[in-house]
């Protein structure tokens, strides 16, 4: 299957200034991906890439199968983007800025209007200035017009800035649909809670560099519960725990991690275990890391 985003090794400078080093990005078909990234770590600079506005210093993107390259045109006719905050004509009703969009991707009848209002429920405000449109409502209106020409590719820069708790849940099962629809997704976001519900695959952006990536499971697996055990011998606590059956990590500082569901769920045991071999623990607790400070650590600033 051909992918909807193939990047290899795009690189951005600005003079001293590397935005983006070495980024490889693959997105398939019906995909949701999430760049997450503290501000500043390269998301926006990466998408621009990606969408052409921003001529890479070294790398190449292929988009649909396409590669993008200066006046490569055709692909943008099955590309939808979001970025940065939507403009909009502020005198122009929302109808009527959904008519300009429509008509300047060459699409005809109220047909593709009327779909992307039901759609992003803008019902309500289709006779409103757009000039008086909540942050969020102006959002949906600028992920409307990134749909109406219903893309194969849709790419969005900080989808959610702006939405309330309910607007947030919308975008996420609009997401779904489309990506069950076969369209690929490709959004940023700096809040690893709000993209573990909405991405399939996440990469992880730090210092422009890719820090991590894989599928949004595998990140969340890892703030899963464990169990840190401190001992006077940490040496002799790990072989005594392996000789039991529970083969025990090096945490920070000096601590062992076990990370078994029984070493988690029974404590005692160790402790038992632990006394028995002659290394009494010196601490004992059940950690779990929220999936902030999962992220956090990734992008190194814990
Ligand atoms: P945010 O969430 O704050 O938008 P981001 O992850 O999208 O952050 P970018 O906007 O891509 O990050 O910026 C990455 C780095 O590149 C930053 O250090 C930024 O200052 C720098 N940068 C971006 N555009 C330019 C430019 N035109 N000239 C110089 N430096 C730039």
């Amino acid at each position: 299957m051909t992918p909807a985003i193939d990047a290899e090794g795009l690189t951005k400078r600005y003079g001293d200034v590397t935005a983006v080093e070495d980024l490889s990005l693959t997105v398939a078909p019906g995909e949701i991906h999430a760049l997450l990234g503290l501000n500043g770590a390269g998301k926006t600079t990466t998408i621009r890439m990606l969408l052409g506005m921003v001529r890479p210093t070294a790398g190449r993107v292929a988009l649909l199968g396409t590669r993008v390259r200066p006046g490569t045109r055709a692909i943008w006719a099955r590309v939808g983007y979001l970025v940065e905050t939507p403009a909009a004509y502020p005198e122009l009703t929302v109808t009527e800025n959904l008519l300009v969009a429509a008509r300047l991707r060459g699409l005809t009848g109220p047909g593709p209007v009327s779909d992307v209002i039901a759609r992003l429920d803008l019902g309500t405000y289709a006779h409103v200035r757009a000039r008086t449109l909540s942050l969020g409502n102006a959002q949906r209106l600028g992920l409307a017009k990134a749909l109406i020409h219903r893309p194969a590719l849709l790419v969005l820069d900080e989808p959610a800035n702006g939405l309330d708790p309910a607007g947030v849940a919308e975008i996420r099962t609009l997401l779904s649909e489309l990506a069950h629809d076969g369209v690929a997704v490709l959004l940023s976001s700096h809040i690893l809670t709000e993209v573990a519900r909405t991405a399939d695959r996440i990469s992880v952006l730090a210092d422009g560099r890719l820090v991590w990536a894989g599928d949004t499971g595998d990140l969340v697996a890892q703030a899963r519960p464990r169990l840190s055990v401190g001992a006077r011998d940490l040496g002799a606590a790990s072989t005594a725990l392996r000789a039991a059956g529970h083969p025990a990590e090096p945490g920070h500082g000096t601590c062992l991690v076990l990370t078994g569901d029984h070493a988690i769920g029974h404590p005692d045991e160790i402790a038992t275990l632990l006394v028995a071999a002659g290394c009494p623990p010196t601490r004992l607790a059940v950690e779990q890391d929220d999936l902030e400070t999962c992220f956090l650590r990734l992008v190194g600033t814990r």
